[in-house]
Formats: C-alpha cells, structure tokens, sequence
C-alpha cells in the first residue's frame, strides 16, 4: 500500500491564513498552529515544504525562508487588508494563477504532493492536482455541515456556497485527513465521502513547550492573583466557541465566592474571530451586565510562550464550544497539567478522557454549567489528581505522530495516484492504437 517512497517536497495550501500569524484572533487559530507545526517537521524529517498563503500586508515578502526547509510564499490575490473571509472564494481564481505560476516557474516535477487545508485550499489544490499531475491530500479542518447542525443561538450559519465547495474537495481530492473517528464519519454521512480514501490523523500539542509548571511562578509573570481560583478560556471570541456560556455559568460561583470571602476569577485570553468581529465588545458588555467585571481578566491573544504560562496558572481550562473539529487548546492544556471542563461535542471527546483528565458536559444549558463547574472547582483533590493524569493523555497527541501518520497518507496517496496514471496511460495508448485520442489524464 505505502509502497512510494517519501515525497521530496510538498506544496500545502493555507488560502485564508497565513502559518506566521498570531492564532487565536480573527481567521487564525488551531489551523494556523497545525499547518506551522506540521510543516516544520515534515522538514525535519528532510521533506521540504512550500506553503502558499494569501498575501495580507502589502510589506509582505513574496516567498519568506521561515524556518530551514519551509517556505511561505505569500500570493497576492485581491485587497491586502480588509477583505472578508466570506469574499475570498471571489479570489480563488487570482489566488491559484499565483500558485500555478509559481510552480511554472521551477524545474518539472517540483512538488511531489500537494496538501490543501480547508475547502478554499481544497478547491485550489484540486486544479493545481489536475495541472501538476500529483495527488491531493486534504484536511477540512472543519465542515460546514457539521457547523450548520450545532449552531449557537444567532450566530450566522455557513453559506450553501461553502458546502458544494466542500463536497467538491471531499470528492476530488486522492486522500482526506479527518481529526477524529467522528469527524471521518461525518465525511461519510454528510459529504458521501468514499471511506477507503479518509485517513485519521489526530492533530498534537507541542509538548515540549506546553509542560507542567509551578502555578505560583505563573501567576507571578501574568500579574495574576496567587490565591485566586482560576477557570480560564482560551481562544478565538465568537459565538461557535460559546465563551459567553461560560461567562453566565460561572458568575453565580463568582457572587457565591465572594459571599463568603473567596475570590474566583475567570481569564479569557483570545480576540473577536467570525461573526463575534460584529460585536467585538459582546463579551465585555455581558460580564459588565452580570456584575462580574472585577473578576474577570481579558488578555488579547497571546504568543505560545505565554500561553504556557496562562495554562500553568489556571486551576481549570474550559472549553465550552458548541462545535468543534479538535480543539488543540483542550490538549495543551492537559500538556501543562490543567484539567479541561468541555463540551461532549466533536473532537473534544478525544482530547478530554472524560472523569479521569477533566469532565466533559453534555449540552449547553447554562444551569448544567454552573453545575458542572461548582462541582469541579469544590474538590481540590480531585482537580490535582485530574492534572496529573492530564500529562500523560495529552502526552498520547504529539506533532511527531501527527506527521508520522500525515507522511503515511502523502505516500499512500503517491502509490495510489501512480497507479491510477499508469492505468489512465495504458488506456490512452490502446486508444490510439485504436484511433485518434487525447492525452491521458488521472481522472476520477
Ligand atoms: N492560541 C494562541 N494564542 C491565544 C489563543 C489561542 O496561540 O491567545 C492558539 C492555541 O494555542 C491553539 C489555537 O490557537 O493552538 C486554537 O486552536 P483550537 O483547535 O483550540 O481552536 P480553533 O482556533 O482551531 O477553532
């Protein structure tokens, strides 16, 4: 089956947000922080990576040397600034011109495989494959879908224009990369995907920056209070990762708190990201609203140095999302020896073992929240026994593994795409022993 050697070099394709970016704001988050991880490995391991993103500063160099053995090449394709992910499929065209004349311009045969990452990618990728003549590997990252079927209260659904583009990849593309079990049964059942062509690659967490720490020494280096109990959310503010649930659960164990002369804090480290950008000060308002503000601590996004010590210095990470692909910071988290209060939604049923490394919650009622959370945060004990098992589940989800399993399925897709060109080529020459006929092409 694997049968092809490694690829020499590999074109990944990250349209709408570059791998340089701070994550956890606007478009850039756990996308950003797996297509950077991964690509630095793959070059470790002496497989060479060309990343091709949008160009969003006209200061942006047109091909950076990012890190030995990765490129990023930024594409200009439409405004620098300002322009909406919603508007990017209108610069799809532009965007892939610039890839396909990048690649024109090397000797041929420069890219052995090529590796798309969410739809819009997907949809370059598909015509760069046709052109290139190597195979595609896809990773939705997420599906609109699966977004569409557990939407938050008002938050805007996802364009029927995005679901066709997805189904498009799902049926194009040689190999798909799915997160999780579930997420490559959601390929099956929502996209019709063709279950001999999905890999399951669980993403990881750097886990030799996200490591267990003394909680004092962190609190002392973010300004935090060294006795308060600390539930922290970390990420992108957007009604998907329901940071606003999290906001009316907590402040009754707030008031509670203070009542009797403790103190309890909630950390919310993360900028606005999709339709939360609408209302950037929704999550303000409402803890102003609620009483609480004194003891709730806004940090804009934070770099993964820091981030480290946000998770060190946290007695509990929450990640209350209503949808959720993975969730890369329920596993660094755990890497730090925190334990994670979740949503039972998508990945996170991976990333959290439920009872033994943190607790997982079924639904998003406010109530089985306040519940949850109260429950958790009365037993110190159990919270330090949690964050010692933390360690060793999230030890389970390395980067390394990650690309180990991501180099299985460039080759697996190197073996079969090989096989179906020599079939597509053998069929054309009996054709033009036959008469006249076109060249031959991989078509599925
Ligand atoms: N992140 C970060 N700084 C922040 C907030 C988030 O670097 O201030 C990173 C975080 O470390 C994680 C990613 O953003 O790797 C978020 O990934 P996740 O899978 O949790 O959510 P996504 O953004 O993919 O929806």
């Amino acid at each position: 089956m694997t049968s092809s050697p490694l690829p020499r070099r590999v074109a990944l394709i990250s349209v709408h947000t570059s791998p340089l970016a701070q994550p956890g704001t606007g478009d850039a988050g756990g996308m950003n922080v797996y297509v950077w991880q991964t690509a630095i490995r793959l070059a470790r391991r002496g497989i060479e990576v060309e990343i091709f993103t949008r160009a969003t500063s006209s200061s942006d160099a047109h091909s950076v040397a990012a890190a030995p053995g990765v490129t990023v090449r930024n594409v200009v394709a439409g405004p620098f600034e300002g322009l909406d992910k919603r508007d990017l499929p209108a610069q799809l065209c532009a965007f892939t011109a610039g890839v396909l004349r990048a690649e024109a311009a090397q000797a041929p045969g420069h890219y052995d495989v090529i590796h798309s990452h969410y739809w819009l990618s997907g949809q370059v990728g598909w015509l760069a494959r046709d052109r290139w003549g190597v195979p595609l590997v896809h990773t939705a990252h997420t599906l609109a879908a699966v977004k569409n079927a557990a939407l938050a209260e008002g938050d805007t659904a996802e364009p029927q224009l995005r679901v066709i583009g997805e189904q498009q990849v799902v049926g194009e593309a040689d190999r798909l990369v799915a997160n999780t079990e579930t997420e490559a049964v959601e390929l099956l059942s929502m996209y019709d995907a063709d279950a001999d062509r999905i890999d399951v690659v669980t993403p990881g967490a750097d886990l030799e920056c996200y490591t267990p720490g003394s909680s004092a020494e962190a609190r002392s280096i973010l300004g935090l209070d060294p006795d308060e109990t600390i539930v922290t959310f970390v990420g992108r503010i957007q009604p998907l990762k329901a940071p606003d649930l999290l906001v009316s659960a907590i402040a009754p164990l707030i008031k509670d708190a203070s009542a009797s002369g403790r103190q309890l804090r909630l950390l919310i480290v993360g900028g606005p990201s999709g339709s939360g950008l609408q209302r950037p000060t929704a999550l303000m308002d409402q803890v102003a609203e609620l009483g609480i503000s004194e003891s709730v601590t806004f940090l804009p996004p934070q770099p993964s140095d820091r981030l480290v010590q946000v998770y060190r210095a946290s007695d509990v990470v929450a990640v209350p999302s209503h949808s959720e692909s993975f969730g890369l910071v329920a596993i660094e988290a755990q890497a730090c020896g925190t334990p994670v209060i979740a949503a039972n939604v998508g990945g996170l049923g991976v990333a959290v073992d439920d009872g033994r490394t943190g607790v997982l919650v079924n639904g998003h009622a406010v109530g089985d929240w306040t519940n949850a959370l109260e429950k958790l945060l009365a037993q110190p004990d159990r919270l330090a026994e949690l964050g010692r098992n933390a360690r060793r589940h999230a030890e389970r989800f390395s980067w390394e593994h990650t690309v180990d399993q991501l180099i299985e399925s460039y080759r697996h897709a190197m073996h079969s795409f090989a096989a179906q060109s020599d079939a597509a080529h053998a069929e054309a020459e009996q054709a033009a022993a036959q008469g006249p006929g076109g060249p031959a092409r991989v078509r599925r």
